[in-house]
């Protein structure tokens, strides 16, 4: 890929054609343009007395192609980016992170004094006792200790992926996600002076101008690579992954209702594991399950029928075909039954 002029228009097509999502940004400025009245909140100064407040993502300026709240409104169309940057030529181009699969090392050189405090410049960080007073300047020198105590490279200015100098003379480095993965922005939080867009944040193209000054492609790498080992280590260890919280499921069951103490806990494990499977295990447990519980009723401790209706609402809950489940409850009950289980001393 060329470099692209600094035309916004055609910066937007060429990210866009590359599968990243774009925004328009107000002239001269690093927020998003403003959206329609009644998207737009207006200021403390100066209240939008037409703005109503709603929900962004469910936002009908989205299907009508306005370009209403910023990233929410990022998109990789060409002809939609054609028409807004036609009615507004000299908007600069906003990045979606999360919707075009980025991870944006933002590196900042905001100044002022570093922490002394090793752990609040790097945490969690060993970082040799040697610093120099005064040495650590900004988020470079930063990332700098960072890299040397992981013994890595980073890509420097170039080549190996597209690094951005911002007109406060900070550095965005940009790196694609790895694949499955999802990650959250944070300021500051994998060390001092350095922030993390990704997800619902947005950084500024190459190319863009604004009042400050140009954001500006250093070296000569215009490609985008992944999100290194070690920073994705460094960033997950930080928070900055988003994992995918497996929610404790809702059981759909009365375990009281189904015998007392031993008994009761053990329908409870039972179900639990078959609720909560995943993809592959599932009838596993499912069947395991059903053996197990099918030893309790061969012992005269539950009912058949009634276990077999709650293993039939957690395997639903693990997302098991009914039938296929059924089929597996079946069975399993049965050859549980035959082997009943002795509960010797256990409290009815
Ligand atoms: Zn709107
Ligand atoms: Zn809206």
């Amino acid at each position: 890929m060329t470099t692209p002029t600094r035309e916004p228009r055609r910066i937007a097509l060429w990210l866009a054609a590359q599968g990243y999502a774009v925004h328009p940004l107000a002239p001269g400025l690093k927020v998003p343009v403003r959206g329609c009245d009644r998207c737009s909140p207006g200021t403390a100064d100066h209240p939008n007395l037409a703005y109503v407040e709603h929900d962004g993502h469910a936002c009908p300026c989205h299907a009508d192609g306005r370009p209403c709240h910023g990233v929410l409104a990022a998109t990789t169309d060409a002809e939609r980016i054609t028409e807004w940057w036609a009615s507004t030529p000299a908007a600069g181009v906003g990045v979606a992170a999360g919707p075009s699969g980025l991870v944006i090392l933002d590196v900042d050189t905001h100044g002022g004094e570093a922490p002394s405090d090793p752990e609040r410049l790097l945490p969690g960080v060993e970082l040799p006792d040697d610093i120099a007073p005064g040495s650590v300047r900004d988020g470079r020198d930063v990332l700098a200790l960072l890299v040397e105590a992981r013994r890595a490279t980073l890509p420097g200015c170039a080549p190996e992926t597209l690094t951005v100098r911002t007109p406060s003379g900070g550095v965005h480095y940009w790196f694609r996600a790895p694949a499955g993965t999802r990650w959250r922005p944070q300021a500051g939080v994998l060390g001092w002076q350095l922030d993390v867009r990704a997800g619902s944040a947005y950084a500024v193209a190459p190319g863009t101008v604004t009042r400050a000054g140009v954001y500006t492609a250093l070296g000569g790498c215009r490609t985008v690579a992944e999100l290194p080992v070690w920073l994705a280590r460094d960033l997950d260890r930080t928070g900055h992954r988003v994992r995918p919280e497996r929610p404790r499921v809702a059981l759909p069951w009365r375990p009281r209702s189904m015998g007392s103490g031993y008994v009761a806990a053990a329908v409870e494990a039972e179900l639990r594991a078959v609720a909560e499977a995943q993809t592959g295990t599932r009838n596993d447990a499912l069947n395991r399950a059903a053996f197990n519980l099918g030893t309790l009723c061969g012992a005269g401790r539950l009912n058949r029928d009634q276990v077999a209706d709650v293993l039939a609402d957690a395997a639903g809950h693990a997302g098991l075909p009914e039938r296929e489940a059924t089929a597996a409850i079946r069975s399993g009950l049965v050859a549980g039954e035959r082997h009943p289980r002795a509960l010797a001393g256990a409290a009815a």
